[in-house]
């Protein structure tokens, strides 16, 4: 088994042996790195979605907000990773956690009405 013949971003040479009938090793080979570039790529093509084509629609109540987030997440989550992505990925989370939260919240709300309503038809009947 032969070393690669490439360099690592050093300058040496590379320690990896070569693979198969190649002088190069996996990381090296200048016909597999074109090979996994072509593949990144139909990837990121796959992965990316037409923001025009699937519109969420109008936004009128926590499931249709919910709903926008989501496909902002997904389209944001397609995107290219870099940071740009990260701090967008992380606001619509954010906003997220809000909005359970409040709806959340407003569900506890409308069943403690409820029960004070309830129990106040119960005193009024008392009388
Ligand atoms: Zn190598």
């Amino acid at each position: 088994m032969t070393d690669c013949i490439g360099v690592t971003p050093e300058g040496k040479s590379c320690p990896a042996p070569a693979v198969g009938d190649s002088e190069y090793c996996f990381f090296h080979d200048p016909e597999k790195i074109a090979q996994a570039q072509a593949a990144r790529i139909r990837g990121g093509l796959a992965r990316r979605v037409s923001p025009t084509t699937d519109y969420p629609g109008a936004v009128e109540n926590v499931t249709q907000l919910m709903k926008f987030l989501n496909r902002a997440l997904e389209e944001s989550w397609a995107l290219e990773g870099s940071e740009k992505r990260l701090r967008a990925v992380a606001q619509f989370l954010r906003i997220a956690v809000d909005v359970v939260g409040l709806a959340d919240l407003n569900a506890r709300l409308e069943l403690l009405e409820g029960l004070i309503y309830a129990s106040n038809k119960d005193v009024g009947k008392q009388n």
